[in-house]
This record gives structure tokens, C-alpha cells and sequence, in this order.
């Protein structure tokens, strides 16, 4: 007797680039039957018309502030799950909110909305090193000290090492080297925030392709259309396929929008910025209290950047077109980068995916539907090594997604930066349902998932190790 069985849902089959009628399956969380299931079930859905996606893995997000002892601890989870996204890494651009042993001891302790993982944030880490300031340069026995943090990282569970140029300007390239020396032999995952973007923006991604050449290191791209989506996405785009063609382990991640978010007191924005992007201050929203809806001039810029520097903001300042490209192009795959203060911020925290499957390829045919899967399911599953995820096939997990193919569509929106997309029909982590539109309390289906569990990586040496 299965545990559930998904009937006549449309699936997709990456290997044959199409989208197959099937039944799935499911017993004990796992997927154990694909195609025309007979066998009885304790529990049914019906997904004629619907699509049956593997859950989404967003490979790029930015986790909450956890609060131990609240009654909902979790922020930013419950909207990735709500878009369908149900594994999320977690610590990027240099960044983690918490220590990362404690971030995945609290989900093993209280379970999660997702399934996490996380990067170790090397700005964090930074500054645990004692590097007093992002424009300070490390000393020899500082960078030593971060190799030595991301090595506990890493044996606490990071899949890998995160960067954030952009907001340590004083970051050197043997700085670099040096904190991802730390990871000893190991294989690990790189992602970066490129240096700078504009007219830098290619060079940036060339510092980061020749970053991976020089580690031995994987390296995910963060983000690309902020950094080339100025009018070089597509020179950018035929670097990083030159660099794969040559045997480089580089992808790159995006986002559908065309406009970035972060703190208004973040490096981005230092002197020279609006060169760079020839727009103005009016050019960035605020997203927070208390200036939140209004646009930017002058004075409140810098009346911003000194008292709420840590207040979100959205900087309206790539081109559109090249947002699509990115997507569209097969060596990125759909992140959403999303990031909240406590639900305040940018829309793509709860609409990146929705979005790129409604407006992106059902509405303007930029890339087809299972394509489009195929880069926020398989894509980022192998990128993360995770061998049972991102595929429905006999022996996979069952995280799922359901949803109407012809409704998917996002609807969060910079005033209303949280609302749920119109679509999803139910989300399933472990073959039990995490969300479904008739809402309820959340289960907190999600685990922690550790570099050491992942087959793909515990056993990964580096060849010139
Ligand atoms: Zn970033």
C-alpha cells in the first residue's frame, strides 16, 4: 500500500525535454513508482491539468535571523515555500545571519518549513577574524585565522564558501585564496557576489572564473544579472561558456527582475555608483520603515546611509531584456536571492520562481516550461550534489511541487513584498504535505541537510589534493 499517489499529473522528463503524462508514487518519502501506478494508496490527489514539478531548490537565497522561543521563528522559509521551493541554500554573498553550526542545530532541534542548506559567509567570517572594516585589508595572520573558521564551517556542515566583494572592497585575491585554503583537500562549493558590476561587471566575473581555475574550486556565479545586466550580459554569458568549455566548473545564478536589493548602507552604494550605472538617485525605493515606498533623493539618500544603513532598499537599475537572457541561457540557473527584514523587502523572496514560469515562459516563450523546471530542479540539484532531489525517478525523494501551469504567476510586488504567487496547488517535502491553498498551521517538513550527508561531497577530495 503507497503512502499517496499523485494521479495523471503532466511531469517533467529532463533526458527527453518534455513534459510526460504519469502517475507518481510515494511510501515512506520517497518516490517509488513513475508512469501508470495501480497500486491502492492511503491518500490521493487528483493533478489532472496540474503539473507535478520536483520541488524547487533555490541555490541562492538569503536565510532569516533565526528567534529561538518564538512562536514562528522562521521568515523568509515560509514565503520560499509558498512560491514551492523546497530546499534552500542558505549563507550567500559572504553573509550568514548566524553561526552556521547553530543555524543547523536549531533546524535539526525545531524542524524547518524547507529543507537548508548553507554556505559559510566569508564576510562574516571576516569579521570574526578580527578585520575590523570592509574597506580594511587583512593581515597575513588574519587570513590564516578565517582558514581556520571555514574549516569549522565546513565541518559543521557548510557545503561550501560564499563571497561578497561588493561589500568588502578591501578584499584581495590571495585573501581569497587564502580563506578558501581552509577548506583542506575537501571539495566545496564557491559562490561569489562579484566585485563590482556596470561597465566592471565582466571583469568581475573573470576574477571569479580565474578564482575557480586557481582553487580547483566549483564556482557559482551569484546573481548575474546585478553584475552584467548593464549591457554585457551577453559577453558575460560567453565567458563563463568559454571558461566551461575549457574545463572550468563555473554556473552562474539569476533572478527575474530588474532591480537589486540590499542595504542602503552596503559598500554598493559608496561614491561613484550612479557613474556606474548612469541612473540617479531616484533610480532606488526604499523598501523599510521609515521611509519605505518612497523614492530616493539626495538628501534622504544620505540621511539614509548614515541612520538606517541597514534598512532594504531596491535599486532599479538593470535592463530587462538581459534579466530574461540570463534566465533563458543554459549555464544559469533560477535563484531568487531573496532576502527580508522580518517581511520587509524585495518581491523575489516570495515571486522568483512563479514568475519565471508565468511571465517568463508561459507569457513572453522565452524559455519552455521544462526548461524552465529543468533549471530550478535538476540544474541546482546536481550543482549541489544533492543525487535525490531534483528529478521525479524511482528512488528520489518526494518533494514535490503542484501547480497549474496556466495561472503560475507571482504576485508579490515592492509594496506588497511577501504575497503568495497564484497557482501552487500543493507542496510536498518528504511526501507529506508542507502547504496546501486550504492553508493551516505549517508542519515544518524541512531538515537540515549537512555537507557530510551528501554522498556527492563527504567523499570529494579535490584531484590535486
Ligand atoms: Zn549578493
Amino acid at each position: 500500500m503507497l503512502d499517496l499517489k499523485i494521479r495523471n499529473g503532466s511531469v517533467p522528463d529532463f533526458e527527453a525535454g518534455a513534459m510526460l503524462a504519469a502517475d507518481i508514487g510515494v511510501k515512506d518519502g520517497m518516490i517509488v513508482s513513475v508512469g501508470r501506478v495501480e497500486e491502492a494508496a492511503k491518500a490521493e490527489i487528483d493533478a489532472e491539468g496540474l503539473v507535478v514539478s520536483p520541488g524547487f531548490i533555490d541555490i541562492h537565497m538569503h536565510e532569516e535571523t533565526l528567534v529561538p522561543g518564538a512562536p514562528e521563528p522562521y521568515d523568509i522559509a515560509r514565503y520560499m515555500l509558498a512560491m514551492g521551493v523546497t530546499t534552500a541554500a542558505a549563507g550567500n554573498c559572504g553573509n550568514t545571519r548566524q553561526a552556521v553550526r547553530d543555524f543547523l542545530d536549531f533546524i535539526d532541534a525545531n524542524g524547518s518549513p524547507i529543507n537548508y542548506l548553507t554556505f559559510a559567509g566569508h564576510n562574516s567570517i571576516r569579521a570574526r577574524a578580527g578585520v575590523a572594516s570592509p574597506y580594511e585589508a587583512a593581515t597575513p595572520a588574519q587570513i590564516e585565522a578565517m582558514a581556520g573558521l571555514v574549516a569549522e564551517d565546513i565541518e559543521a556542515g557548510a557545503i561550501g564558501l560564499s563571497f561578497g566583494l561588493e561589500y568588502s572592497p578591501a578584499v584581495s585575491f590571495a585573501e581569497m585564496i587564502g580563506a578558501a585554503g581552509g577548506a583542506a583537500g575537501r571539495e566545496i562549493l564557491l559562490s561569489a557576489h562579484y566585485r563590482s558590476d556596470g561597465p566592471d561587471g565582466l571583469s568581475s566575473v573573470r576574477e571569479l572564473i580565474a578564482l575557480s581555475e586557481e582553487t580547483g574550486q566549483a564556482m557559482q556565479v551569484s546573481h548575474l544579472v546585478s553584475c552584467t545586466g548593464f549591457g554585457d550580459m551577453r559577453e558575460s554569458l560567453e565567458s563563463l561558456a568559454a571558461a566551461k568549455a575549457r574545463g572550468v566548473d563555473v554556473l552562474a545564478d539569476s533572478y527575474p527582475y530588474d532591480a537589486f536589493c540590499t542595504r542602503i548602507g552596503s559598500a554598493v552604494f559608496d561614491d561613484g555608483c550612479f557613474e556606474r550605472w548612469g541612473k540617479g538617485f531616484g533610480a532606488i525605493r526604499f523598501l523599510q520603515e521609515p521611509l519605505r515606498g518612497t523614492t530616493c533623493d539626495e538628501a534622504s539618500f544620505r540621511l539614509a546611509r548614515e541612520e538606517y544603513p541597514d534598512s532594504l532598499v531596491a535599486a532599479f537599475v538593470m535592463n530587462d531584456d538581459e534579466a530574461v537572457m540570463a534566465i533563458a541561457h543554459p549555464l544559469v540557473i533560477v535563484a531568487s536571492d531573496g532576502i527580508y527584514n522580518r517581511g520587509f523587502g524585495h518581491p523575489r523572496g516570495a515571486g522568483a520562481f512563479p514568475r519565471v514560469l508565468g511571465r517568463y515562459s508561459r507569457e513572453r516563450g522565452a524559455l519552455s516550461l521544462v526548461e524552465a523546471l529543468r533549471k530550478m530542479t535538476l540544474l541546482p540539484a546536481s550543482r549541489l550534489r544533492l543525487g535525490r532531489k531534483g528529478r521525479i525517478a524511482v528512488g528520489c525523494d518526494a518533494d514535490l511541487v503542484v501547480f497549474d501551469p496556466g495561472r503560475i504567476v507571482d504576485t508579490a510586488d515592492y509594496d506588497s513584498p511577501t504575497l503568495p504567487p497564484l497557482g501552487i496547488e500543493a507542496v510536498l517535502i518528504g511526501g507529506r504535505l508542507a502547504l496546501s491553498p486550504r492553508g493551516g498551521p505549517l508542519p515544518r517538513l524541512g531538515r537540515s541537510i549537512r555537507r557530510e550527508a551528501i554522498a556527492g561531497w563527504s567523499g570529494g577530495r579535490k584531484a590535486n589534493a
